[in-house]
């Protein structure tokens, strides 16, 4: 595995059997049938449980049976599932950064002692809903509402986009409190089987196919109080989960990307045209040292953050950075993998033309590209271009 400046020769026994665990598993597990599931559009039956098992979701918390891994232990798995399929990460990141997270740093201890146990072993799944139809980049417009009465909020609106809805016991559903003074959004764990709530699928994909996707529509949905995650207020809460994914995200992208290289490496060594292997022509070599380049500079950049992360000095602009990096990283490299696949390349017997399909998603959810460029510009200059 392209590993060209020898980073994980730095890596501790915890981190490797992890970074080896996932590899296994993503070899056993995922790489068999993934090109069906992605022709098929279905997302492997099991796996949230086979995951949960080994311990792949938010294993850097710790406490409520959660191990407290590394940062970078975290990345190399986030890394090694991206290098099978984003939808798998997307699956894990979603469950870990996004559902577990938030119930993690912001609610009760009632809301952890219920949520956490069973999410971490994969025995109940969770979503995230922030997205609506008319919000995606700007959330903070959202017109999801939330309303008191008596000790019971009622909850109304619509949410989109949103990975496992449809498989979910459990959403975090952001939505803003009309009843509290200037009408702050709080996060709501609204169980799906309630009354009001509808999960429908979003089937018309054509990338992060072995993923589910689908709505949360809200009509009048009564939830008690306590569902309320009591300890955050305003757009920091579902911002701070954000950061969580996208760091993730950030790694995730280099596996990605990696397997595209190894795929392409593989290739240009048995196909033979002109009388020796395609390989062994100047141009292949080239495509083949631009994508280790790139791929390795990015993979300079989540380790040091990964550093940043564990002794609290990242910032939010620094994931911002390395998502938009290394997603465009990875959606160029695939290109230039399959290319180097000709015809073969346009199939699922390959990797890359499914990789590259899926970084169309990655290029976008999670703040798009513009966004984070917009959020490094503001960073840089100190003035705001978003609106
Ligand atoms: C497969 C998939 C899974 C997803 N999973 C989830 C999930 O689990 N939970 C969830 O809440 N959401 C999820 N999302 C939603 C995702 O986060 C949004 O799609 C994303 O935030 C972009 O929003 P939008 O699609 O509405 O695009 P828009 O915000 O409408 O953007 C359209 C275009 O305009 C650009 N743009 C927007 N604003 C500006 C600006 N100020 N300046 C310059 N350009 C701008 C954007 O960069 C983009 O190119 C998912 C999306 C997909 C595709």
């Amino acid at each position: 595995m392209l590993d060209y400046v020898a980073l994980e020769a730095d890596l501790d026994s915890e981190e490797r059997m992890i970074r080896d665990t996932a590899r296994e598993f993503v070899d056993d597990r995922i790489r068999p049938d993934i090109g069906t599931h992605f022709e098929e559009g279905t997302f492997p039956e099991g796996l949230m449980a086979e995951m949960g098992e080994l311990g792949f979701f938010a294993p850097n918390l710790e406490g409520y049976g959660l191990p407290g891994v590394s940062e970078t232990a975290y990345g190399l798995l986030m890394q090694e599932l991206e290098a099978g399929d984003s939808g798998i990460r997307s699956a894990a990141s979603v469950q870990g950064a996004l559902v577990m997270y938030p119930i993690y740093a912001f609610g009760s201890d009632e809301q952890k002692e219920e949520w956490l146990p069973k999410l971490g072993t994969g025995e109940a799944v969770g979503c995230f809903g922030l997205t609506e139809p008319e919000h995606g980049s700007d959330p903070a417009s959202m017109e999801t509402r939330a309303e008191k009465d008596g000790d019971e909020y009622v909850l109304s609106g619509s949410k989109t986009w949103i990975t496992n809805s449809p498989v979910a016991d459990v959403a975090v559903v952001w939505a803003r409190d009309t009843s509290a003074d200037e009408s702050p959004v709080r996060g709501f764990l609204v169980e799906t089987d309630h009354d009001g709530v509808s999960t429908n699928k979003i089937d018309e994909k054509l990338s992060m196919r072995a993923s589910i996707t689908g709505e949360i529509g809200l009509s009048d949905v009564r939830i008690p109080e306590e569902n309320v995650l009591p300890n955050v207020s305003g757009m920091k809460g579902p911002l701070s989960c954000l950061t969580q994914a996208r760091y993730g995200i950030a790694w995730g992208a280099v596996g990605a990307a990696r397997d595209c290289f190894e795929t392409a490496r593989a290739y240009a060594s048995d196909r033979e045209q002109f009388g020796k292997p395609i390989g062994g022509f100047q141009i292949q070599q080239q495509k083949l040292a631009e994508m280790a380049t790139q791929i390795t500079t990015s993979q300079l950049l989540v380790h040091r953050l990964a550093d940043l992360k564990e002794r609290g000095d990242l910032r939010p602009q620094h994931v911002s950075m390395a998502k938009r990096n290394n997603v465009r990283m990875a959606r160029d490299q695939a290109r230039i993998a399959r290319e180097m696949l000709g015809g073969n390349g346009i199939t699922t017997d390959y990797s890359p033309m499914r990789h590259m399909a899926n970084m169309e998603t990655v290029y976008t959810y999670e703040g798009t590209h513009d966004i984070h460029t917009l959020i490094l510009g503001q960073d840089l200059t100190g003035i705001a271009a978003f609106e």
